[in-house]
């Protein structure tokens, strides 16, 4: 059981006048999809990065598992987030790429392996193992960048603006194989997108965002309906 709960989170940035973020809360359940939408500027990201530990809290509390994790490092929340700039290494191969973080933390050569190969079975990428990231099109690449998060077998995916580089065509398939993935992989998703309609078919519940503050939160069907 992963669930997360934000509990009257504020943001301010250092160098800002302004607050960021303003009294978020929000209530994520084990394995949901939570999709947050909203112009840019409203602070999906800035609240994605806290989750993330990426940024610091100003004020409020960040539970995971029922646990404060405010002062936790990233590397200790066992989340794993994915970004619209995927910089793969370009000089490694694939199975390399994705193997890196595996092997800074000292896996054994053989689960290695297991991970990546199962990761790639995952995201059918599995022929491509052996290539370097400059022979791979835009779809494939983000497969990969994907495929970095999932041999990690995280609790939880944060994807900001994870298809938002690709054309429209590659964009519609991507977002099917991310609600595959979602439901294979047992996992909480928390997801940043512009666009409605990937908003409308991967969420669980929608949370839209304005100028720093919750404006509604809902199904697709509660938020797409609502007067
Ligand atoms: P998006 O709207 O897609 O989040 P932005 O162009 O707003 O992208 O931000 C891109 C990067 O610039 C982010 O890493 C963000 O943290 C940083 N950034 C955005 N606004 C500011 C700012 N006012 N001061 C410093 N960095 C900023
Ligand atoms: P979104 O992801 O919804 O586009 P962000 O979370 O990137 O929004 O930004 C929310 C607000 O925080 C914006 O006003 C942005 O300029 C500001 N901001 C983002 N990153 C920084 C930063 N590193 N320093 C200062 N201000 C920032």
């Amino acid at each position: 059981m992963v669930e997360i709960n934000l509990s009257s989170i504020y943001k301010k940035y250092d160098n800002a006048e302004n607050y960021s973020v303003t009294d978020f809360n929000l209530d994520i359940l084990d394995n949901e999809f939570i999709v947050f939408v909203g112009p840019s500027g409203c602070g999906k990201s800035t609240t994605l990065r806290m989750i993330a530990g990426l940024e610091e809290i100003t004020d409020g509390e960040l539970y995971i598992d029922g646990n404060m994790v405010n002062d936790t490092p990233p590397k200790d929340r066992d989340i794993a987030m994915v970004f619209q700039n995927y910089a793969l290494y370009p000089h490694m191969s694939v199975f390399d790429n994705m193997a890196f973080g595996l092997k800074l933390k000292k896996t054994p050569k053989n689960e290695i392996k297991e991970r990546v190969e199962h990761a790639a079975e995952l995201l059918q990428i599995t022929d491509l193992l052996d290539r370097k990231p400059a022979a791979l099109s835009g779809g494939q690449r983000q497969r990969v960048a994907l495929g970095r998060s999932v041999v990690r077998d995280p609790k939880v995916f944060l994807m900001d603006e994870p298809l938002s580089n690709l054309d429209a065509k590659l964009r519609v398939h991507m977002r099917k194989e991310i609600a595959k993935l979602h439901n294979e992989l047992n996992a909480t998703m928390i997801y940043v997108t512009h666009d409605q309609t990937e908003a409308m078919t991967l969420a669980d519940r929608i949370v839209i965002m304005n100028a720093g503050v919750i404006q509604q939160i809902g199904t697709p069907f509660e938020v797409y309906n609502s007067p």
